[in-house]
């Protein structure tokens, strides 16, 4: 264990921040600010605790739902009162260590939970292949051997194809090893997170499927259709490589080796208790530092000479004052709750967009083969013929995160459909439409019970032209200016330990 931690290691987040350089001195905070917070999601939630734990009294944090979480929405059906279905943030990888952290200090008891491993009984990932589409699916299949199939269908060399597994894999932990090479000369070194600009933005300049064939690694290529594209992180043939280089930190692939290895890594686990139990039990610990307002849905926000926030409580409406404002909502949709946004700052926000990855819970048929995740990769990505997301993949959260639970002949599911383009009006009803079509003819399951839909605006971002212009640096420079603070997934990546490695990389400047 010792060896592979020597071999892959993880750079130590407390290795400098190159991004700190590119925030104005504006954005410290004294003590007695009045700070108001707007979303509570993972980004402000977790903002309201850092500025709780170093001592500031003076905090409002503003939802507009009635409980804090936002895109960490964990269901529970009466029938099954001990599984958690997360309809929206759902996996750990290696690289988690802050949520780790977060989750050793505020929800001790909600242990990581690995994946029931069919084939070979060890904990790590199951998925279902069809030998050929709309073929029954009944083959269970552990995740890296999925990665050495497809790997084998894409080698030209036959001598590779005859190796087992173990050797077949050599190549492919070699083409991980030149990727983080080439990304510490791309980027340097750095903690996880928003990666500090290239000097040579010529060399990330593409799709990432293009970037991966310029610098011959497309061995890659399966390893990054899971960990990429099937997390709605965009399709690999369109999606800028900057956001691949982005979410494969080498922190994380080194932990992808060592766990593959062997070692005490976990590739993909769920959370016990669900995700939004973290972000619940940390306002419960701060409820007394922090002033926690949900069902508070904020209609204005002005910023200048001081903060007023107008929003409805109950059905009445409300006004705040306050010195600072903390956005921690989706600046994609929601900037112009700000009234006195300045054209810098439109400039920027104006130029976000954003997919759509609907999440479904619905009850079914326990099937033959039941497994804990299936995937239709080749639909992932695909439009119906309506123009809404394909279904492409569900998991059974029972089997996923309570195997010792058994079945009672019927289960709950959560479905997945992605489309590369924004939220449009009319969508919802095409979405279920599209999901009863895809589990009747590929999934073999005519008839669902339907639970909840959540089309989640989802992975905002920029495109290439804005990347190239240097937007998301441009945010790091507008923090602080007129009273205002920007955090969450719209101004950094859209995941829960981003939201929570941007707001520790924003405090240690702000709460100096
Ligand atoms: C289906 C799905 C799967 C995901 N899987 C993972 C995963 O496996 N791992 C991972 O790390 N991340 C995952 N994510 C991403 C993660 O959930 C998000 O990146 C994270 O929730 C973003 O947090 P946030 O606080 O920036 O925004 P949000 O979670 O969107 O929170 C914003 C909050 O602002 C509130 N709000 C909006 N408007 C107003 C208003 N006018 N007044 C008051 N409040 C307002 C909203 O109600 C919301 O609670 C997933 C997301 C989805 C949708």
């Amino acid at each position: 264990m010792v060896i592979l931690n020597a071999l892959f290691p993880r750079i130590s987040e407390d290795h400098p921040n190159p991004n700190h350089k590119l925030l104005p001195t504006c954005v410290k905070l004294s003590k007695e600010k009045r700070i108001v917070i707007v979303g509570g999601g993972p980004a402000g939630v977790h903002m309201s605790a850092c500025l709780a734990a170093k001592g500031y009294k003076n905090v409002t944090l503003l939802e507009a739902e009635a409980e804090v979480g936002g895109k960490s929405l964990t269901m529970y059906d009466p029938s099954q009162p001990d599984v958690p279905h997360e309809l929206g943030t759902c996996y750990m990888s290696p690289g988690y260590t802050l949520i780790r952290n977060l989750l050793d200090e505020y929800d001790k008891d909600n242990l990581e939970s690995t994946f029931a491993n069919e084939k070979k009984g060890r904990m790590v990932f199951g998925l279902r292949l069809s030998d050929e589409e709309k073929q029954k699916y009944t083959k269970g299949m552990e995740y890296f051997d999925w990665v050495l199939e497809e790997t084998e269908e894409r080698t030209t060399s036959s001598c590779c194809r005859c190796l087992p597994n173990s050797a077949q894999s050599v190549p492919i932990f070699a083409a991980m090893l030149k990727y983080n090479k080439i990304h510490e000369s791309i980027f340097g070194k750095y903690p996880y997170g928003l990666p500090p600009k290239p000097k040579d933005w010529s060399k990330i300049d593409m799709t990432a499927m293009d970037f991966l064939k310029k610098n011959g690694l497309e061995i890659l290529e399966p390893v990054f259709l899971y960990s990429q594209q099937v997390q709605g992180y965009g399709i690999l043939d369109r999606i800028p490589a900057f956001y691949l280089l982005w979410w494969h930190h080498p922190d994380t692939i080194n932990g992808s080796i060592r766990a593959s290895l062997g070692s005490d890594d976990i590739i993909v686990s769920l959370l016990k208790n669900g995700w939004q139990s973290l972000w619940k039990k940390m306002v419960q610990r701060h409820s007394g530092e922090v002033k926690y307002v949900t069902g508070a849905s904020v209609t204005s926000i002005k910023r200048t000479p001081t903060v007023q926030v107008k929003y409805t409580h109950e059905g009445v409406e409300k006004q705040l004052e306050a010195d600072v404002f903390i956005s921690a909502v989706d600046l994609c949709r929601f900037r112009h709750l700000i009234v006195d946004l300045d054209p810098e700052e439109e400039t920027v926000f104006s130029r976000l967009t954003e997919s759509v990855l609907t999440t479904t819970l619905y009850k079914g048929k326990t099937t033959e083969h039941e497994h804990t995740v299936e995937f239709w990769f080749g639909k992932m990505g695909q439009l119906s013929s309506s123009g809404v997301g394909q279904f492409y993949g569900h998991r059974n959260s029972r089997m996923a995160a309570r195997p010792e639970i058994p079945s009672s002949g019927s289960e709950l599911r959560v479905a997945y459909q992605y489309m590369d383009r924004p939220l449009e009006s009319g969508d919802a009803s095409k979405l279920l439409h599209t999901l009863q079509e895809g589990l009747k003819t590929y999934a073999g399951e005519p008839e669902v019970d339907v639970k909840l839909q959540k089309p989640w605006p989802y992975f905002p971002r920029f495109d290439a032209k804005g990347l190239s212009e240097g937007l998301p640096w441009k945010i790091l420079q507008l923090q602080g200016q007129r009273n205002t603070i920007f955090i969450g997934s719209s101004v950094c990546f859209e995941s829960a330990l981003d939201c929570v490695a941007y707001n520790l990389m924003l405090c240690k400047k702000i709460c100096a």
